[in-house]
């Protein structure tokens, strides 16, 4: 590697330099940026807004034939705010650092979460074009925002379109986790995000009595057997060595206690207390089970309960006789890359398209990283980026020539 920049680092940097940061994102900007970026590459593109001020960035390449189900690689293009007086290099300024050993890194909220991906695919594109081959299937580029902030104004409402309709996905490709070590992962399937408050009511009176039936009696239990739970749940999941905890962070249903409320004053008894549970139920727990318990808890022992989000299960079967998971799987291999499927401890857009019935798994074919974002100073290595758009030039195209 020399100290001369790519130009296909010099748009990943331009794309990082975007201040799509929450609260207020520059998504017109954004969408600039890409529609140039479509140009420029020889794409047909069209932004929509489901949400008025939410563009989403559709690019397409067209296939030899469109009849067939076309591969959609999904990208958001918010980032999570910066505490801009933590980082070594300034956000948004995307600076290429010299390692020392011939490599770069590249510091930007975005670097990781999930800039590259987006870059990398139409980087990718960029060398299947150039390469003079054409793709069988569609293959669409979306581009959307908001998923930090859940994507319900972003591909959640974005699925329910006739532009999403028409694209008429066979398999999506989205965000993905770096690998810490030699080993790449994908993700099938996620947790399901449950928050939930319990409220309890009971007799009030003065500090100095012994009243019966108080709010706090009766959320007490409940508390106790939530929280027991969790200590059993911890205990699992403490149990697995290491490097098991890592991959397998996402096979356990986590409980936080993230909310208490209730009492104004020191001497009086409260007449209503309430507690909230951040709560993720792992696809190895039954979810309606799980949720009967929670409803059982608070019956039995007299508290109103109400679930804060009802999301459903996503998972995307590892079924090979699904002929894009079969060749997901032999593109890589072919290649050495053998990702370990894991279920995302997190949230992802790709519980949006799944509930439309079209596989989506989750990759990102960059290792040897630590895992950095969300945090101070995120950023990633030159090489890993280069590394990665040849992977998915090679995996790109062959999703896309996928035979009926
Ligand atoms: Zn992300």
């Amino acid at each position: 590697m020399t100290g001369i920049e790519l130009p296909s680092v010099t748009r990943f940097r331009n794309f990082l330099k975007i201040r799509t940061e929450h609260p207020n994102p520059a998504y017109h900007e954004c969408a600039e940026f890409l529609v140039n970026q479509a140009k420029d590459i020889g794409l047909e593109y069209n932004v929509v807004e489901p949400v008025k001020d939410k563009p989403v960035v559709i690019l397409k390449l067209p296939g030899t034939d469109s009849s067939l189900k076309s591969v959609m690689l999904s990208c958001h293009v918010d980032v999570v705010p910066v505490f801009e007086e933590f980082w070594t290099y300034p956000p948004f300024a995307a600076e290429r650092v010299p390692t020392g050993d011939g490599d770069f890194r590249i510091y930007a909220r975005g670097a990781q979460d999930m800039k590259i991906t987006g870059s990398m695919y139409l980087e990718a594109i960029r060398n299947i074009i150039a390469s003079g081959q054409k793709l069988k299937r569609d293959l669409y580029c979306v581009f959307a925002p908001d998923e930090e902030i859940g994507g319900i104004e972003g591909v959640k409402v974005f699925v329910e379109t006739e532009e999403f309709r028409k694209i008429n996905a066979g398999f999506d490709l989205d965000e993905g986790l770096l690998g810490i070590d030699d080993r790449y992962v994908f993700i099938y399937a996620e947790r399901t995000t449950t928050q939930v408050i319990f409220t309890a009511h009971g007799n009030t009176g003065h500090g100095s009595q012994f009243i019966e039936g108080t709010a706090i009696e009766k959320l007490l239990p409940v508390i106790n057997s939530v929280m027991e739970r969790r200590e059993q749940n911890k205990q699992q999941f403490m149990s697995l060595d290491a490097d098991t905890r890592l991959l397998k962070s996402g096979d356990v249903t986590s409980i936080n206690l993230t909310g208490l409320s209730g009492g104004k004053q020191a001497n009086v008894v409260p007449a209503t207390y309430s507690v909230t549970f951040d709560i993720r139920v792992s696809p190895s727990d039954d979810l309606d089970k799980f949720k009967n318990w929670l409803r059982e808890l608070a019956l039995t022992n007299q508290v109103e309960i109400e679930f804060l989000s009802n999301e459903c299960r996503t998972i995307t079967n590892i079924d090979r006789s699904d002929k894009f998971i079969d060749t997901f799987m032999n593109s890589l291999q072919r290649i050495n890359v053998n990702p370990i499927p894991m279920i995302c401890p997190g949230a992802t857009d790709a519980r949006h398209v799944r509930t439309k019935g079209v596989p989506a798994f989750g990759f990102c074919p960059v290792n040897n990283h630590p895992i950095l974002a969300h945090v101070h100073d995120e950023h990633v290595f030159e090489s890993g980026y280069l590394k990665g758009i040849d992977i998915y030039t090679t995996l790109i195209a062959d999703l896309a020539n996928v035979e009926e």
